[in-house]
């Protein structure tokens, strides 16, 4: 786990602070509350197990607590499972009469989905071996397409043309991409910048509760290049990893990733709609192998396109950022044609993980994999191996998660829609429990 949700403040929502007391009354019934409740107890329960699980918490503080003191072993909590799952299917089918019926349903097969998951992951740490697509089916609701060498072969083609010099095609890619570091010293004021230009656009089309706001941090040691830990209280902490260089492209990549309109506005209005204005207490927690994962990468990456057309991000980098780096903004568009290409490889990253975690190639296998066919030079290549190490098929959230929601979007919003049309169905989406099965 990341950072604990430490910033319960009671009294904020009394439909579910009421809940920490065994005599509060709530101001309305919900069929749901005791399973609701139970699910988290359980997610903080397999928290204990797994240091990576519980990636944000903000309901009461004394659960937490319990859940530390108590340490339930994995299999009593895969049997509280199974019984919430049993209550589950019985309880709550008929929408309370003040609830939208859609939302409702929703919100059960939501549950009953993120319960499934729960039990996988049990499972998991209790020693069961999954290929990696029966464990992405398992933990996200969702499995990635496969894609040959020669599919791959065919965009390398393409990039080799584009990138000159002497060398093989990734030492040329290395050193060409080399040009757009953020020099470490601007690296601040470049990110700020992001950051702002990403919330004004935002806040264009999303409501936001006034007192929304995140911090950043600059870490290393990791094997992710950026991560949001959401607090409660409309607060995250925005982590930069710094032990690789930053290319430029990542400053707005990352601000709207992790902040606006990714997963900091999307677990801002998680907490607001579901938890605080509904009382859904299940919301208040978030365990990082579950098909919410798939929706919260997937969004956060679509968020970035959703904020910028293309125009208007090229015009950022080059009027505002690259200047701010102190790069030619003059270089702007070769360097996103480019970029673009190598986009086209992200799922070989997909194939090297399914290699790796079925036991095809070793650890030098993937290395090597990822530098030749995702065009990741050897040190990044080095941390992705890291990063699949810790996080496993967690990796198809990304791509596959991108596709998905964008497909989800286009298809509401219907080809061509306008910007105001698209951030609609974007927002709707952020704002209920929809799963990724369920994006089709
Ligand atoms: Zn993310």
């Amino acid at each position: 786990m990341g950072r604990g949700g430490a910033g319960w403040r009671p009294g904020l929502c009394a439909l579910v602070a009421g809940v920490a007391g065994p005599s509060a009354q709530a101001p309305q019934a919900d069929p749901l509350r005791a399973i609701a409740e139970r699910y988290v107890r359980l997610v903080l329960g397999v928290g204990q197990h797994d240091g990576d699980y519980v990636d944000a918490y903000y309901g009461p503080a004394e659960w937490k607590t319990e859940a530390e003191s108590g340490r339930a072993p994995l299999a009593a909590l895969d049997a509280e499972a199974q019984s919430i799952e049993r209550d589950l299917a019985t309880t709550g089918v008929t929408p309370p009469v003040a609830a939208d019926g859609d939302l409702w349903t929703l919100r059960r097969q939501y549950l009953a989905r993120q319960l499934s998951a729960v039990r996988a992951r049990l499972s998991m740490l209790q020693g069961r071996t999954l290929t990696f697509d029966e464990e992405s089916q398992a933990l996200y609701d969702a499995v990635a397409p496969t894609h040959t060498e020669a599919e791959f072969e065919g965009i390398l083609k393409d990039l080799d043309g584009r990138v000159p010099g002497a060398g093989t095609l990734i030492e040329r890619y290395d050193r060409y991409r080399q040009q757009f570091v953020i020099p470490p010293a601007r690296l601040d004021r470049v990110f700020q910048e992001a950051i702002r230009a990403c919330r004004e656009r935002t806040l264009r089309h999303v409501t936001l509760p006034a007192d929304e706001r995140f911090t950043v941090e600059y870490v290393t040691g990791k094997s992710w290049s950026g991560y949001n830990w959401y607090q409660g209280n409309y607060r995250s902490v925005i982590q930069v990893n710094t032990d690789l260089p930053i290319h430029i492209d990542r400053a707005v990549d990352l601000a709207c990733h992790e902040g606006y309109p990714g997963h900091h506005v999307y677990n801002v209005l998680l907490e607001k709609h579901l938890m605080r204005d509904r009382g859904w207490v299940e919301y208040s927690v978030y365990p990082l192998f579950s098909p919410q994962s798939l929706i919260a990468e997937g969004t956060a990456n679509v968020g970035i396109e959703v904020a910028f057309s293309r125009d208007d991000r090229l015009a950022f980098e080059r009027d505002v950022l690259f200047p701010l780096a102190g790069l030619d903004g003059m270089r702007v568009t070769g360097y996103y044609e480019v970029l673009a290409l190598v986009d086209r490889l992200s799922y070989a990253g997909n194939e090297a993980a399914r290699r790796y975690l079925d036991g095809v190639i070793d650890r030098a296998g993937t290395t090597a994999w990822l530098e030749r066919y995702a065009m990741y030079p050897k040190p990044r290549a080095e941390q992705r191996v890291r990063f699949i190490d810790q996080y496993r098929s967690y990796v198809i959230n990304y791509n596959l998660g991108r596709d998905l929601v964008r497909q989800y979007v286009e298809s509401r919003a219907g080809r061509g829609a306008t910007p105001e049309r698209r951030w609609r169905e974007f927002v709707a989406l952020l704002s209920s429990p929809r799963l990724p099965s369920g994006l089709k």
